[in-house]
Protein backbone atom coordinates (compact mmCIF):
# COMPACT_ATOMS: atom_id res chain seq x y z
CA UNK A 1 0.00 0.00 0.00
CA UNK A 2 1.21 3.52 -0.19
CA UNK A 3 0.61 6.54 1.84
CA UNK A 4 0.52 10.14 0.40
CA UNK A 5 -0.07 14.13 0.69
CA UNK A 6 -3.54 15.34 -0.41
CA UNK A 7 -2.82 18.07 -3.22
CA UNK A 8 -4.70 19.84 -5.77
CA UNK A 9 -3.73 21.82 -9.21
CA UNK A 10 -5.43 24.40 -10.63
CA UNK A 11 -5.54 23.19 -14.32
CA UNK A 12 -3.99 26.22 -16.38
CA UNK A 13 -2.79 24.30 -19.00
CA UNK A 14 -6.16 22.70 -20.14
CA UNK A 15 -7.43 26.38 -21.01
CA UNK A 16 -4.69 26.60 -23.53
CA UNK A 17 -6.04 23.19 -25.05
CA UNK A 18 -8.62 22.48 -27.54
CA UNK A 19 -12.61 21.90 -26.22
CA UNK A 20 -11.60 18.01 -27.32
CA UNK A 21 -8.29 17.66 -26.01
CA UNK A 22 -9.41 19.20 -22.42
CA UNK A 23 -12.19 17.26 -22.68
CA UNK A 24 -10.56 13.98 -23.35
CA UNK A 25 -8.28 14.68 -20.51
CA UNK A 26 -11.02 15.16 -17.54
CA UNK A 27 -12.61 12.38 -18.87
CA UNK A 28 -9.73 9.99 -18.57
CA UNK A 29 -9.38 10.34 -15.06
CA UNK A 30 -12.72 8.54 -14.63
CA UNK A 31 -10.66 5.38 -15.73
CA UNK A 32 -7.37 6.40 -15.15
CA UNK A 33 -6.23 5.71 -18.61
CA UNK A 34 -4.39 9.36 -19.71
CA UNK A 35 -2.01 7.01 -20.91
CA UNK A 36 -4.20 6.43 -24.14
CA UNK A 37 -4.31 10.01 -24.68
CA UNK A 38 -2.22 10.44 -28.11
CA UNK A 39 -2.15 12.85 -30.98
CA UNK A 40 -5.22 11.62 -32.28
CA UNK A 41 -7.35 10.25 -29.31
CA UNK A 42 -9.43 13.40 -28.31
CA UNK A 43 -12.17 13.44 -31.44
CA UNK A 44 -12.55 9.82 -30.80
CA UNK A 45 -13.11 9.51 -27.16
CA UNK A 46 -15.38 12.91 -26.89
CA UNK A 47 -17.76 10.82 -29.99
CA UNK A 48 -17.63 7.86 -28.12
CA UNK A 49 -18.52 9.70 -24.63
CA UNK A 50 -21.49 11.97 -26.11
CA UNK A 51 -23.00 8.47 -27.46
CA UNK A 52 -22.65 6.71 -24.44
CA UNK A 53 -24.38 9.62 -22.49
CA UNK A 54 -21.56 10.06 -20.18
CA UNK A 55 -22.65 13.45 -20.30
CA UNK A 56 -20.76 15.03 -17.63
CA UNK A 57 -17.71 14.28 -19.74
CA UNK A 58 -19.19 17.16 -21.92
CA UNK A 59 -19.42 19.85 -19.21
CA UNK A 60 -15.63 20.34 -19.22
CA UNK A 61 -15.63 22.39 -21.90
CA UNK A 62 -16.81 25.90 -21.54
CA UNK A 63 -17.15 28.71 -24.13
CA UNK A 64 -18.17 32.20 -23.84
CA UNK A 65 -20.26 33.97 -26.64
CA UNK A 66 -21.00 37.19 -27.95
CA UNK A 67 -24.39 37.00 -29.31
CA UNK A 68 -25.49 40.48 -31.29
CA UNK A 69 -29.25 40.10 -32.73
CA UNK A 70 -30.97 42.83 -34.73
CA UNK A 71 -34.34 42.46 -33.34
CA UNK A 72 -35.44 42.84 -29.71
CA UNK A 73 -38.03 40.02 -29.62
CA UNK A 74 -35.38 37.54 -30.31
CA UNK A 75 -33.76 38.29 -26.92
CA UNK A 76 -36.79 37.69 -25.08
CA UNK A 77 -38.07 34.63 -27.02
CA UNK A 78 -34.33 33.05 -25.87
CA UNK A 79 -35.62 33.95 -22.22
CA UNK A 80 -38.87 31.86 -22.66
CA UNK A 81 -37.03 29.27 -23.55
CA UNK A 82 -35.86 29.23 -20.14
CA UNK A 83 -32.46 27.81 -21.19
CA UNK A 84 -30.37 25.72 -18.19
CA UNK A 85 -27.28 25.74 -16.85
CA UNK A 86 -25.77 29.22 -18.80
CA UNK A 87 -24.40 32.26 -17.68
CA UNK A 88 -26.09 35.39 -19.75
CA UNK A 89 -25.10 38.80 -19.56
CA UNK A 90 -26.44 41.74 -20.91
CA UNK A 91 -23.63 43.85 -22.98
CA UNK A 92 -25.77 46.04 -24.95
CA UNK A 93 -29.46 45.79 -25.38
CA UNK A 94 -29.12 43.87 -28.45
CA UNK A 95 -25.87 42.23 -26.96
CA UNK A 96 -25.53 39.03 -24.95
CA UNK A 97 -23.01 37.50 -23.31
CA UNK A 98 -23.06 34.09 -23.09
CA UNK A 99 -21.29 31.14 -21.36
CA UNK A 100 -22.15 27.15 -21.27
CA UNK A 101 -20.82 23.62 -21.43
CA UNK A 102 -20.72 21.75 -24.65
CA UNK A 103 -23.31 19.92 -22.75
CA UNK A 104 -25.10 22.84 -21.94
CA UNK A 105 -25.67 24.02 -25.40
CA UNK A 106 -26.51 20.26 -27.05
CA UNK A 107 -29.14 20.64 -24.43
CA UNK A 108 -30.31 24.24 -25.45
CA UNK A 109 -30.31 23.08 -28.95
CA UNK A 110 -32.62 20.00 -28.14
CA UNK A 111 -35.50 21.40 -26.08
CA UNK A 112 -35.45 24.55 -28.15
CA UNK A 113 -35.04 24.13 -31.72
CA UNK A 114 -37.13 26.55 -32.49
CA UNK A 115 -35.31 29.48 -31.13
CA UNK A 116 -33.50 31.48 -32.95
CA UNK A 117 -30.60 32.14 -30.80
CA UNK A 118 -30.12 28.24 -30.06
CA UNK A 119 -30.17 26.98 -33.86
CA UNK A 120 -27.59 30.21 -33.97
CA UNK A 121 -25.09 28.64 -31.31
CA UNK A 122 -25.56 25.59 -32.55
CA UNK A 123 -24.67 26.47 -36.07
CA UNK A 124 -21.76 28.11 -34.92
CA UNK A 125 -20.61 25.63 -32.84
CA UNK A 126 -21.17 22.56 -35.11
CA UNK A 127 -19.31 24.26 -38.15
CA UNK A 128 -16.39 24.06 -35.89
CA UNK A 129 -17.06 21.04 -33.44
CA UNK A 130 -19.34 18.87 -35.59
CA UNK A 131 -18.23 15.82 -33.58
CA UNK A 132 -20.49 17.18 -30.40
CA UNK A 133 -23.49 18.08 -32.78
CA UNK A 134 -23.82 14.84 -34.89
CA UNK A 135 -24.92 12.33 -32.65
CA UNK A 136 -28.16 14.19 -31.53
CA UNK A 137 -31.12 12.91 -32.64
CA UNK A 138 -32.58 16.05 -34.13
CA UNK A 139 -32.71 16.80 -38.18
CA UNK A 140 -29.73 18.11 -39.70
CA UNK A 141 -31.49 21.68 -41.15
CA UNK A 142 -30.20 24.37 -39.21
CA UNK A 143 -30.69 27.24 -41.39
CA UNK A 144 -28.83 30.30 -40.05
CA UNK A 145 -30.68 32.56 -38.61
CA UNK A 146 -31.50 36.30 -40.46
CA UNK A 147 -29.93 38.83 -38.02
CA UNK A 148 -28.10 37.35 -35.81
CA UNK A 149 -24.53 37.24 -35.36
CA UNK A 150 -22.24 34.94 -32.85
CA UNK A 151 -18.45 35.89 -32.34
CA UNK A 152 -16.39 33.82 -29.65
CA UNK A 153 -14.89 35.23 -26.72
CA UNK A 154 -11.36 34.36 -25.74
CA UNK A 155 -10.20 33.54 -22.25
CA UNK A 156 -8.00 36.64 -21.77
CA UNK A 157 -10.81 38.93 -23.00
CA UNK A 158 -13.23 37.10 -20.69
CA UNK A 159 -10.51 38.12 -17.70
CA UNK A 160 -10.51 41.82 -18.58
CA UNK A 161 -14.27 41.59 -18.24
CA UNK A 162 -15.77 44.22 -15.58
CA UNK A 163 -15.55 41.61 -12.18
CA UNK A 164 -18.69 40.92 -11.79
CA UNK A 165 -18.84 39.83 -15.30
CA UNK A 166 -15.85 37.94 -15.31
CA UNK A 167 -16.72 36.05 -11.98
CA UNK A 168 -19.60 34.34 -13.52
CA UNK A 169 -18.35 33.64 -17.13
CA UNK A 170 -14.36 32.77 -16.09
CA UNK A 171 -14.59 28.82 -15.46
CA UNK A 172 -11.61 27.23 -13.50
CA UNK A 173 -11.11 23.23 -13.27
CA UNK A 174 -8.66 22.32 -10.37
CA UNK A 175 -8.08 18.43 -9.54
CA UNK A 176 -7.41 17.60 -6.15
CA UNK A 177 -6.29 14.48 -5.21
CA UNK A 178 -7.72 13.83 -1.85
CA UNK A 179 -9.50 11.03 0.35
CA UNK A 180 -13.16 9.47 -0.92
CA UNK A 181 -14.54 11.64 2.18
CA UNK A 182 -13.61 14.96 0.69
CA UNK A 183 -15.30 14.05 -2.68
CA UNK A 184 -18.11 13.42 -1.30
CA UNK A 185 -18.08 16.64 0.28
CA UNK A 186 -16.87 18.59 -2.83
CA UNK A 187 -19.76 16.89 -4.91
CA UNK A 188 -22.35 18.64 -3.00
CA UNK A 189 -21.92 21.80 -4.12
CA UNK A 190 -24.19 21.77 -7.35
CA UNK A 191 -23.27 24.58 -10.07
CA UNK A 192 -20.11 22.74 -10.30
CA UNK A 193 -18.92 20.04 -12.82
CA UNK A 194 -17.41 16.77 -11.69
CA UNK A 195 -15.16 13.99 -12.83
CA UNK A 196 -13.56 11.74 -10.48
CA UNK A 197 -11.42 8.50 -10.81
CA UNK A 198 -14.03 5.65 -10.80
CA UNK A 199 -13.66 2.53 -8.10
CA UNK A 200 -16.07 0.84 -10.38
CA UNK A 201 -13.34 0.78 -13.73
CA UNK A 202 -10.36 1.39 -11.87
CA UNK A 203 -8.44 -1.79 -10.66
CA UNK A 204 -5.98 -1.41 -7.92
CA UNK A 205 -4.01 -4.78 -8.42
CA UNK A 206 -3.22 -3.41 -11.92
CA UNK A 207 0.52 -2.91 -13.05
CA UNK A 208 -0.75 1.14 -13.95
CA UNK A 209 -1.91 1.34 -10.04
CA UNK A 210 1.46 -0.63 -8.96
CA UNK A 211 -0.42 -3.58 -7.95
CA UNK A 212 -2.14 -1.57 -4.35
CA UNK A 213 -4.58 0.52 -3.17
CA UNK A 214 -3.28 4.96 -2.41
CA UNK A 215 -4.77 6.52 0.29
CA UNK A 216 -4.12 10.12 1.74
CA UNK A 217 -2.47 10.79 5.11
CA UNK A 218 -5.21 11.48 7.75
CA UNK A 219 -4.45 15.07 8.71
CA UNK A 220 -5.93 13.74 12.36
CA UNK A 221 -3.09 10.90 13.88
CA UNK A 222 0.33 12.52 13.99
CA UNK A 223 2.88 9.69 12.72
CA UNK A 224 4.59 7.89 15.21
CA UNK A 225 1.24 7.91 17.17
CA UNK A 226 -0.82 4.85 18.62
CA UNK A 227 -4.01 6.03 16.99
CA UNK A 228 -1.48 6.79 13.36
CA UNK A 229 -0.75 2.55 13.60
CA UNK A 230 -4.15 1.76 14.67
CA UNK A 231 -4.99 3.46 10.91
CA UNK A 232 -2.06 1.91 9.50
CA UNK A 233 -2.77 -1.53 10.09
CA UNK A 234 -6.47 -1.34 9.17
CA UNK A 235 -5.36 0.32 5.75
CA UNK A 236 -2.69 -2.79 5.14
CA UNK A 237 -6.17 -5.10 6.09
CA UNK A 238 -8.24 -3.50 3.79
CA UNK A 239 -5.91 -3.69 1.29
CA UNK A 240 -5.10 -7.25 1.48
CA UNK A 241 -8.82 -8.15 1.69
CA UNK A 242 -9.67 -5.75 -1.46
CA UNK A 243 -7.21 -7.43 -3.43
CA UNK A 244 -8.01 -11.16 -2.13
CA UNK A 245 -11.59 -10.26 -3.79
CA UNK A 246 -10.21 -8.91 -7.06
CA UNK A 247 -8.44 -12.49 -7.14
CA UNK A 248 -12.73 -13.58 -8.25
CA UNK A 249 -14.65 -10.42 -8.34
CA UNK A 250 -15.04 -7.04 -10.02
CA UNK A 251 -13.37 -3.94 -9.21
CA UNK A 252 -17.09 -3.00 -8.43
CA UNK A 253 -17.43 -5.74 -6.03
CA UNK A 254 -14.63 -5.76 -4.32
CA UNK A 255 -14.81 -1.65 -4.26
CA UNK A 256 -17.37 -2.48 -1.39
CA UNK A 257 -14.54 -2.78 1.21
CA UNK A 258 -12.89 0.50 0.56
CA UNK A 259 -12.22 2.78 3.53
CA UNK A 260 -12.94 6.72 3.63
CA UNK A 261 -9.09 7.11 3.37
CA UNK A 262 -8.44 5.68 -0.33
CA UNK A 263 -6.87 8.42 -2.59
CA UNK A 264 -9.28 9.60 -5.29
CA UNK A 265 -8.51 12.24 -8.44
CA UNK A 266 -11.24 14.46 -9.09
CA UNK A 267 -11.83 17.25 -11.22
CA UNK A 268 -14.07 20.26 -10.34
CA UNK A 269 -14.65 22.75 -12.94
CA UNK A 270 -16.66 25.81 -12.39
CA UNK A 271 -17.19 29.21 -12.34
CA UNK A 272 -15.26 31.73 -9.83
CA UNK A 273 -18.45 32.86 -8.20
CA UNK A 274 -18.63 29.13 -7.16
CA UNK A 275 -15.37 29.48 -6.18
CA UNK A 276 -15.81 32.05 -3.78
CA UNK A 277 -18.52 29.93 -2.28
CA UNK A 278 -17.08 27.07 -2.25
CA UNK A 279 -14.06 28.31 0.00
CA UNK A 280 -16.63 30.67 2.11
CA UNK A 281 -17.63 27.26 3.19
CA UNK A 282 -15.11 25.11 3.27
CA UNK A 283 -12.08 26.67 4.83
CA UNK A 284 -14.30 28.06 7.58
CA UNK A 285 -13.58 26.53 10.99
CA UNK A 286 -17.04 24.54 10.77
CA UNK A 287 -15.27 23.06 7.64
CA UNK A 288 -14.03 19.25 8.04
CA UNK A 289 -10.32 19.76 8.60
CA UNK A 290 -8.85 17.26 5.60
CA UNK A 291 -11.19 19.82 3.17
CA UNK A 292 -9.69 23.12 5.02
CA UNK A 293 -6.10 21.25 4.23
CA UNK A 294 -6.59 21.66 0.46
CA UNK A 295 -9.17 24.55 -0.05
CA UNK A 296 -6.79 26.86 2.07
CA UNK A 297 -4.16 27.05 0.01
CA UNK A 298 -6.56 26.79 -2.90
CA UNK A 299 -7.57 30.33 -1.25
CA UNK A 300 -4.31 31.51 -1.22
CA UNK A 301 -3.51 30.70 -4.77
CA UNK A 302 -6.84 32.33 -6.23
CA UNK A 303 -5.85 35.16 -4.14
CA UNK A 304 -2.97 35.72 -5.71
CA UNK A 305 -4.16 35.57 -9.11
CA UNK A 306 -7.73 37.44 -8.48
CA UNK A 307 -7.26 40.09 -5.72
CA UNK A 308 -10.84 41.98 -6.72
CA UNK A 309 -12.51 38.69 -6.57
CA UNK A 310 -10.99 36.50 -3.62
CA UNK A 311 -10.21 39.00 -1.11
C1 LIG B 1 -19.67 22.84 7.84
C2 LIG B 1 -20.61 22.05 6.97
C3 LIG B 1 -21.31 21.00 7.51
C4 LIG B 1 -22.19 20.25 6.71
N1 LIG B 1 -22.86 19.20 7.26
C5 LIG B 1 -23.70 18.47 6.48
C6 LIG B 1 -24.41 17.35 7.02
O1 LIG B 1 -24.29 17.01 8.19
N2 LIG B 1 -25.24 16.62 6.21
C7 LIG B 1 -25.42 16.98 4.90
O2 LIG B 1 -26.20 16.31 4.21
N3 LIG B 1 -24.76 18.02 4.36
C8 LIG B 1 -23.91 18.77 5.10
N4 LIG B 1 -23.23 19.82 4.54
C9 LIG B 1 -23.41 20.13 3.13
C10 LIG B 1 -24.25 21.43 2.92
O3 LIG B 1 -25.54 21.29 3.46
C11 LIG B 1 -24.36 21.76 1.43
O4 LIG B 1 -25.06 20.72 0.74
C12 LIG B 1 -23.04 21.93 0.74
O5 LIG B 1 -22.16 22.68 1.53
C13 LIG B 1 -23.23 22.62 -0.61
O6 LIG B 1 -23.35 24.02 -0.43
P1 LIG B 1 -24.63 24.90 -0.78
O7 LIG B 1 -25.89 24.10 -0.67
O8 LIG B 1 -24.56 26.18 -0.02
O9 LIG B 1 -24.46 25.40 -2.25
P2 LIG B 1 -24.03 24.80 -3.68
O10 LIG B 1 -24.64 23.48 -3.99
O11 LIG B 1 -22.55 24.95 -3.80
O12 LIG B 1 -24.76 25.86 -4.60
C14 LIG B 1 -24.29 27.20 -4.76
C15 LIG B 1 -25.45 28.15 -4.76
O13 LIG B 1 -26.39 27.75 -5.75
C16 LIG B 1 -27.72 28.00 -5.27
N5 LIG B 1 -28.46 26.72 -5.31
C17 LIG B 1 -28.01 25.55 -5.83
N6 LIG B 1 -28.98 24.63 -5.80
C18 LIG B 1 -30.06 25.22 -5.26
C19 LIG B 1 -31.39 24.80 -4.96
N7 LIG B 1 -31.78 23.54 -5.23
N8 LIG B 1 -32.23 25.67 -4.42
C20 LIG B 1 -31.86 26.95 -4.17
N9 LIG B 1 -30.61 27.42 -4.39
C21 LIG B 1 -29.73 26.57 -4.94
C22 LIG B 1 -27.59 28.59 -3.88
O14 LIG B 1 -27.62 29.99 -4.01
C23 LIG B 1 -26.20 28.18 -3.46
O15 LIG B 1 -25.61 29.11 -2.58
C24 LIG B 1 -22.33 20.57 5.33
C25 LIG B 1 -21.58 21.62 4.79
C26 LIG B 1 -20.73 22.36 5.58
C27 LIG B 1 -19.91 23.47 4.97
Amino acid sequence: MRIIEPSFTILDELDQQSLPVRIEYCGRICYKSEHRIDRDSAIPFVKKMAEHGHNSVLEMGVVTLVVTCSKPDTIADLFFCQPKFLQIDHLAPQRLLITGSIRAFREMRLTSPQDAISRAIALFLAERHPYFFETLPIDSDLTRPVGISIEKMGLREVEQLIAPQCARHRHLAVKFIVNRAVTHELVRHRPCTFLQESQRYCRYSADKFGNEVTFIKPIFFAEGSEEFRIWKATMETTEAQYLRLLETATPQAARTVLPNSCKTEIIVYTNLVEWRHILFLRTSKAAEPSMREVMIPLQHQLHQRYPVLFP
